[in-house]
């Protein structure tokens, strides 16, 4: 992938640019994701943090620290204080090296990032069990 893809928030007020191709792209069903997204599972993008350019224009990013996550490592969850939604997600054991980016918030090319792997897929799991579901 060498496009740029763009995204945003709901307001627009936070947008951010990739153009490399992410190192992981997965969906997580972890309890943060599920309960942050309203969604069983949340599609994100691991990505370097110097490969991803961020810009903040009406300085509207806030950041929560999610310290009881089900990996045991706190992570730094940014999102915009204007429109409430998150953007992404630092992981602490990394020191702030990697990013975790929503694919959802991209305006077109949402194609390109097809998740590899599902973590913490034993949530996913307990829900859909014993529903008429045709795929998960
Ligand atoms: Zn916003
Ligand atoms: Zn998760």
């Amino acid at each position: 992938m060498t496009k740029t893809s763009t995204g945003s928030c709901l307001c627009g007020s936070i947008q951010f640019s990739v153009s490399t191709k992410p190192i992981v792209t997965m969906v997580c069903y972890c309890e943060d994701c599920r309960k942050g997204s309203g969604h069983l599972g949340q599609i994100l993008a691991k990505y370097d943090t110097k490969d991803i350019e961020i810009t903040d224009k009406d300085s509207t990013m806030k950041e929560y620290i999610v310290t009881k996550t089900q990996s045991g490592f706190p992570k730094k969850k940014f999102f915009c204080g204007n429109c409430g939604c998150t953007i992404h997600t630092q992981p602490t054991k990394f020191n702030g090296e990697i990013t975790i980016i929503r694919t959802t918030l991209l305006d077109e090319n949402f194609g390109q990032f097809v998740p590899s792997k599902g973590i913490f897929v034993d949530a996913k799991k307990s829900f859909v069990e014993g529903t008429e579901c045709e795929y998960y």
